[in-house]
């Protein structure tokens, strides 16, 4: 039986954060790419009216998927991470992942507060 070492709890942990972050930063690129301009000008127009939930990007993170677009099959949190790592390594998943249905796998919904239509 190998028990993992505390370096390598330690590199798990920050592979994790570290896919976190950059899934964070590309959604956050993402959506805030083709909104930069209406953003500026949206927040410069209405400084003081800026939307409270997204911040006039008019966009909102799916909270189910993480704004990802796909759910992993559930399963142990140590399997997942395990998982994640195994793929960050070039590997390919073992748990099945599917299409986010709350988001409908677009990782992200229009704001409800400050965008009645869906933007494409
Ligand atoms: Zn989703
Ligand atoms: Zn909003």
């Amino acid at each position: 039986m190998h028990y993992p070492t505390e370096e390598e709890m330690n590199n798990i942990t920050a592979s994790e954060v570290a896919g976190l972050g950059v899934g964070t930063l590309l959604l956050c690129c993402t959506i805030a790419a083709p909104k930069i301009d209406s953003f500026i000008s949206n927040s410069q127009r209405s400084s003081l009216g800026m939307c409270k939930t997204c911040g006039d990007l008019r966009m909102i993170a799916c909270s189910k998927c993480k704004g990802i677009g796909s759910v992993k099959e559930g399963g142990p949190l140590s399997f997942n991470m395990m998982d994640d790592l195994y793929q960050s390594l070039g590997g390919e998943s073992k748990a099945k992942a599917f299409k986010c249905t709350k988001c409908r796998a677009r990782g992200h919904f229009c704001c409800p507060d400050c965008s009645e239509v869906p933007s494409v």
